[in-house]
């Protein structure tokens, strides 16, 4: 199998250092196992993607020196696969619609008997409330979230682990008893896009090859969610590589709302590529002036 990573910004906002680094390690990784590199845009959810940041991805990472391969899959073309997903999910009774807002979630939690609150990455729990087996011979309603229902989920889980190759490399293995204590009954479709980031990029995933995923660790405690989907979908499991998040001078972990880090201001204040790599501990590319195609320079060892 052919080693295929790949880069999948979001384009809600400029991309900044974390991103750099993100491009960059994927990129090279690629490069170094004589792989393949693939760009994909994350822009499901249409009322925060932007055309404009879309192309200043475009522009950041050809400056940076990153080649990726064409056509870019964009996943607002790819909803009807989406949808394909949540069909089968719902025919298998494995999803169920839910209409609670973030205050009806809160309100359900703090009665009495809830005791002690859990949180996963997604946010509190789910308490539950809408929690049924839909009749699959209905229509999928429109004006609702699906959850996945984990309780009839676990039963068909077999293998709960992934391979990882990051700082913390090894093999991640966890139990059902994480899933329905940590992660619950995750949506899976959200309401206002018809899917989520978790369906959308463990299916684009597994369409487009990817063997290994390299992202930031802030990712790492949603891989579960991921691996979740791949064993009900009958997908294959990449290599995940959760790498070190690049963070500010105080420590603070760098966002997209973090325009003064972006890799566009740094470039208008006359940054080359080697001072970005310099900042986000990443040895400089090739000198400066020396021929620029990506795949005539020198292999770089794994970092
Ligand atoms: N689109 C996601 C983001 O920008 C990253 C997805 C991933 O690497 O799995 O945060
Ligand atoms: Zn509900």
């Amino acid at each position: 199998m052919i080693f295929t990573s790949r880069f999948a910004p979001s384009p809600t906002g400029p991309l900044h250092l974390g991103h750099a680094y993100s491009a960059l390690l994927a990129h090279d990784l690629a490069q170094d196992r004589q792989g393949r590199f693939l760009l994909r845009i994350e822009d499901i959810d249409t009322s925060r993607a932007r055309a404009e940041y879309e192309a200043q991805i475009y522009e950041d990472l050809t400056w940076l020196g990153v080649t990726w391969e064409t056509p870019v899959l964009r996943q607002s073309k790819n909803m009807k696969i989406y949808r394909q997903a949540i069909d089968t999910l719902w025919k298998s009774g494995l999803i169920y619609p839910c209409t609670c807002n973030r205050r009806d979630i809160q309100a359900a939690l703090s009665a009495p008997q809830e005791g002690v609150v859990l949180t996963g990455p997604d946010g509190p729990i789910y308490p539950g409330t809408c929690r049924h087996v839909a009749d699959p011979d209905t229509p999928i309603p429109d004006d609702a979230a699906l959850r996945l229902n984990m309780a009839r989920a676990l039963p068909l889980l077999r293998e709960l682990r992934y391979t990882e190759t990051g700082e913390a490399a090894g093999t991640v293995d966890f139990t059902n008893e994480d899933l329905t204590q940590t992660l619950g009954d995750i949506v899976l479709a959200r309401r206002d896009m018809g899917t989520s980031y978790h369906l959308s990029v463990v299916l684009d995933d597994a369409a487009q090859g990817i063997t290994d995923v390299v992202r930031g660790a802030d990712l790492a405690e949603v891989t579960r969610i991921h691996v979740v989907l791949q064993r009900l979908l009958n997908l294959p499991t990449p290599v995940y590589h959760h790498h070190r998040l690049i963070r500010d001078e105080t420590g603070k972990r760098l966002a997209k709302r973090d325009d003064a880090r972006a890799i566009a201001r740094y470039r208008a204040e006359g940054a080359t590529p080697n001072d970005i790599c310099a900042m986000i501990g990443l040895p400089a590319r090739q000198a400066l002036g020396a021929a620029s195609s990506a795949t005539t320079s020198p292999p770089r060892t794994a970092r």
